[in-house]
């Protein structure tokens, strides 16, 4: 059998944790649907300083922070993964691969999941090695060399982290300057422990049964070298997590959910916030700050559509 909600939120991230709050504190029904770890990206950050008026924190810890709050006010969190929606006469239908939902509105706050490099070795490597999260796996390359890649905020981010355990990080970019914040690049520009490896692409991840090293390519000599490192952390950007969405609403050509100002989509009751819409400034407190316009947008609408007789 169904159950029902006023509102349900897919997605445990910043965005949706702050659209759950604002929707419990409205007094709706609301559910947040999460199929992995609340806190979304932000549950691997290993600091976050750009959150005002939090002047430091882990990102786990403001993922759980904000998850108490939240529940407090009376959201509801069920951990299911959401396989797709359909509209259901004014409601909309959620399927999960445990139950079914019906609610008046829906918010989407799926995020967005990392790239990969796509090479050689990188799949048949991942957790042997390759990773994308130093956060959560630079410890076991203590005293070891690695490999960083990427040249924005999550590769100087998690780069400084796995620096703290590891003998030496090589930071491969594909070009030579960083697209990370001044203070970021400031910060790993004086940590002796970080080489930096201009205008080089990885080509293929090798090793046996761990990694060994990797295979870089120059650009634009294409010149060849091996580089032999134990571990290799991969922070080449997002993609937005909306498959399932395909056809329902209107996305942009990276799959991004188009919305106006109030997070609107062009579908009734069905609103997006975060990463996973298009032109998000994808910070956690924009994500939050997304999430609490699409509620107090998605309480406007149930008034409107549902009034109470
Ligand atoms: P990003 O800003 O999109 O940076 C991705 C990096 O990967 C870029 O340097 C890009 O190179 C490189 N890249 C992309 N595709 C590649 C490929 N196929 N091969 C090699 N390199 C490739 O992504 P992000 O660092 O994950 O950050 C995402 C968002 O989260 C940003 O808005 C960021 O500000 C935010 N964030 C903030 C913090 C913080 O404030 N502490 C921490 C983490 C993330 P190019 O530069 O050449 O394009």
């Amino acid at each position: 059998m169904d159950e029902d909600y006023d509102i349900v939120i897919v997605g445990g991230g910043p965005a949706g944790l702050a659209a759950g709050l604002y929707a419990a504190r409205a007094r709706r029904r609301t559910v947040l649907l999460e199929k992995g770890v609340i806190g979304g990206q932000i549950s691997l950050t290993e600091r976050v300083e750009n959150y005002p008026g939090v002047e430091a924190i882990v990102g786990f810890d403001l993922a759980q922070t904000m998850l108490r709050q939240a529940e407090s006010s009376g959201l509801m969190t069920h951990y299911k993964a959401v396989l797709g929606l359909e509209q259901a006469d004014t409601l909309w239908g959620v399927k999960t691969n445990d139950g079914d939902y019906r609610a008046k509105a829906v918010i989407i706050t799926s995020g967005a999941d990392y790239n990969r490099l796509d090479v050689p070795g990188e799949e048949r490597l991942t957790g042997r090695g390759v990773s994308y999260c130093a956060t959560c796996d630079a410890p076991f390359f203590a005293g070891q060399e690695v490999a960083v890649v990427g040249g924005g905020d999550s590769a100087l981010d998690e780069g400084m982290f796995a620096a703290r355990h590891v003998a030496k990080v090589y930071l491969i970019h594909r070009r030579a300057e960083l697209r990370a914040g001044r203070i970021l690049q400031e910060r790993v520009f004086a940590d002796p422990k970080f080489e930096f490896v201009w205008n080089t692409v990885i080509t293929e991840v090798l090793g046996e049964d761990q990694v060994e090293g990797v295979r870089l390519r120059e650009l634009p000599s294409g010149e060849e070298r091996v580089l032999p490192v134990a571990g290799v952390f991969v922070f080449i950007g997002h993609h937005p997590n909306t498959a399932y969405l395909r056809s329902l609403v209107r996305m942009d050509e990276g799959g991004h959910i188009l919305v106006n100002e109030w997070m609107e989509t062009d579908a009734p009751g069905l609103f997006a916030a975060g990463d996973a819409r298009s032109n998000s400034a994808r910070q956690v407190v924009t994500a939050a700050g997304d999430g609490a316009t699409a509620a107090i947008a998605a309480e406007r609408y149930i008034s409107n559509r549902f009034p109470v007789e």
